[in-house]
Formats: structure tokens, sequence, C-alpha cells
């Protein structure tokens, strides 16, 4: 019986959209709409490389599939430019919301950098209070459709500057007004989490959660950084803690001479690996980006090469994310449908991963256990 459902599913014969989803990696500056850049452009003087909103959309994909993250993290400049008003990051907040709440997203968090958005005068805190006024207004706007969304802010530091304290203690100051969480982002290679330690101290000492960007641009030292200096509960991609595992495949025959080629070979994780699953360190994947920056080159080509898969059968705790809607030109929809047709995924493991991010969500316990109950009453009414 249960076989039958399982081989169901995945005829996508599911609406994938109207799943209810969580989204923990989510960039604030990753997720405008290329019209609302196109107006805010306009308004603030900046110049784009075009004023179409469709040839933008395509030029941003093509920058972000250039296989270099650097490459990559270049086209936030524009976003970026256009986000340095009260105005502007009141409309890309709310809209961001919206979009989410499209996409099926019923709770969000949604990191950004208050420090890359001071150009025109904008303090730290006015940074913080227009966004978090701009996500509030797009839960109102969502709410007004008969919708329920809730969405939280990750408060982000640059691990190329030096405001990690600044940042930690800015988080912490809004912990009560939509705050929920502290990250680090930008370039990775090179600049260890160990060089927030104090400010990743003052955030343990305070009892506010971080998540980190770690296994993405760099390998297991940067995770290791990570999980120690950082005391990540999360790990932003993490997928290079596959570079800790050993697959080795056995001989064609056992020992008692008997085919043994559905033997999917010896499995071994090393300490770090053992840690983060055995702890249940959520992994924030990122599929179709870590393509793109390629952050999984080193396990060969393709959708169909991402360790995903395998850390989600080995029972890590894997959740499934977008990173930057724009420049990836995905939505979590997308990303859902992507694993559905590449793993075979079914409706019973699009559950287990929606319900791996709603138990990792920097909620307070009894909100992710209504988050876990709504998500599983509506699977459940799915049959
Ligand atoms: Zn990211």
């Amino acid at each position: 019986m249960t076989e039958i459902i399982l081989d169901a599913a995945p005829d996508l014969d599911f609406d994938l959209k109207g799943l209810p989803k969580v989204s923990l990696h989510d960039h604030l500056d990753g997720g405008l709409r290329p019209a609302t850049i196109i107006e805010l452009a306009e308004a603030a003087g900046h110049t784009l490389p075009s004023t179409d909103p469709v040839a933008l959309g395509e030029w941003f994909r093509e920058s972000a599939d250039s296989g270099s993250l650097v490459r990559y993290l270049e086209t936030f400049d524009h976003t970026i430019a256009v986000m340095q008003t009260k105005e502007g990051l009141f409309r890309v907040a709310k809209e961001f919301v919206e979009d989410l709440a499209d996409d099926g997203v019923v709770y969000g968090e949604v990191r950004w950098a208050p420090e890359q958005h001071l150009q025109q005068g904008l303090s730290l805190d006015d940074a913080v209070e227009a966004v978090q006024a701009g996500l509030e207004a797009g839960v109102d706007a969502v709410a007004e459709t008969g919708r329920d969304i809730q969405v939280g802010q990750l408060i982000t530091a640059m691990r190329h500057a030096d405001r990690g304290q600044e940042i930690a203690e800015l988080a912490v100051r809004h912990r009560n007004n939509g705050a929920v969480g502290f990250d680090i982002a930008g370039a990775e290679d090179g600049f260890l989490p160990s060089r927030f330690k104090d400010a990743f101290t003052y955030l343990a000492q305070h009892n506010f959660p971080a998540t980190v960007h770690a296994g993405e641009a760099a390998g297991l030292e940067s995770i290791q950084s990570a999980l120690v200096d950082g005391r990540a509960l999360r790990l932003g991609h993490g997928v290079r803690i596959a570079e800790d595992i050993t697959v080795e495949f056995g001989d064609d025959e056992d020992a008692d001479g008997e085919d043994a080629d559905d033997n999917i070979g010896m499995v071994t994780l090393g300490g770090l690996a053992s840690w983060v699953r055995d702890r249940g360190i959520a992994l924030e994947i990122c599929p179709s980006s870590n393509l793109q920056t390629g952050a999984v080159a080193g396990f060969g080509e393709g959708i169909e090469s991402h360790p995903l898969d395998m850390l989600y059968q080995l029972g890590f705790n894997v959740t499934i994310n977008t990173d930057n809607r724009l420049m990836s030109g995905v939505t979590l929809t997308d990303e859902f449908e992507l694993l559905v047709e590449t793993f075979d995924y079914d409706l019973d493991d699009l559950l287990e991963l929606t319900l791996n991010a709603a138990e990792a969500a920097f909620l307070p316990l009894e909100e992710k256990e209504a988050l876990v109950e709504y998500i599983n009453e509506f699977y459940d009414e799915l049959g």
C-alpha cells in the first residue's frame, strides 16, 4: 500500500506551489523584482545594465550562472544601490513577503546586511526598522488575500568587513522587533568565522541564535570554525560537509559469491560530519545556487551530482532553500520540482524536508510546534 503511494507521487499530480513551505535561507538583496529595481534605480539615479524588466532579469541570471562566487556577488551592487533609503528598503521587504506567500511559503527568515545600506545616511537602526515595517506591511497585504505568513529577520554582518560586534549588538537590540537570528555572509574563502569570535561570544551570552554561511566557497575548516567559533545552530549551505564523508564501493561479489551490485557501499563519516549529522545541525541547502557558484563542482557536474541527496539519505538535517531568487531565477517551488525530477522525491520526502526546516526555524518552541502541526495537517489532507 505504502509502495503504491510512494510510486504515484513523482508524477507531479499535486500542486507543488500550494504546498506549505518554510524558507530559511533567502537574501533580501537577492530577491527583488526586476521591475522594482528599475523604478527604484530611476529615482536614485543609478544606472542599470538594462531598463527592460525581462532583459534585466535575464542579465541577473546570466551573471549568476558564470560559475564564480565573486562574479555572482557582483550582481548585488545593483540591488543594494536601490536599497539605500527607507522607502526602498520598505518596498523591497514588503514585496519580498508577498512573493514568498505566492510561492507557498508560510514561514520565512530573510537575511540581509544592514551595514550595506547606509550610503545615503540611514543609521543601522533606521535600516532595520524600515525593513521591519516593510515585512509587516507585506504580512498584512498577504493577510488581506486570506493567507498567513510569518517572516523574521536574520541580521547579517559582512565577513570581509569589521563590524561584527556592532551588528551582533544591533541584532540583539531588535530581538523583540523582528530580528530572530544572526549570520555572516559575503566572501567565505579567506574569511573564517573565527574573525568574528567575539561577536559570536556576545550573541551566545545573550542567548541569541546564529546560522553561519560555511561550506559553500570554502571547505571543512570553514565549517569547523562556524560550529566552534560561531556556535552555529545551522549552516548556511554547509554542503561541503560531504567532503568529510567517504563512500567505498564493495567488490562485485560478496563473500558468498552472490551478486552484490545493489551494495551502496561503505559509508564513513569523519568527526566533523558525524557532529553535524548526529547533533542535527540543519544544512540550509540551496541546490540551484550551489550549481551556479561552483560550490558543489568538486562532486561532479549537474544537479544529479549534488551531494544533497546523499546527505539526506544518510540522515543529515537537510532543508531546501533558494538563496537568491532573482539571481538564480528560481522559487522554492522550482527547487522542489527540481528535486522531484532529479531524485524522484515524493510527497513524503517534501514533507520531511519541510518539517526539517520548520523544526530548525529560529522560533520559540510553541510556535515551531504550531508550524509543524499546520504543515502535517496540510499534507495529511492530501492523503
Ligand atoms: Zn546565502
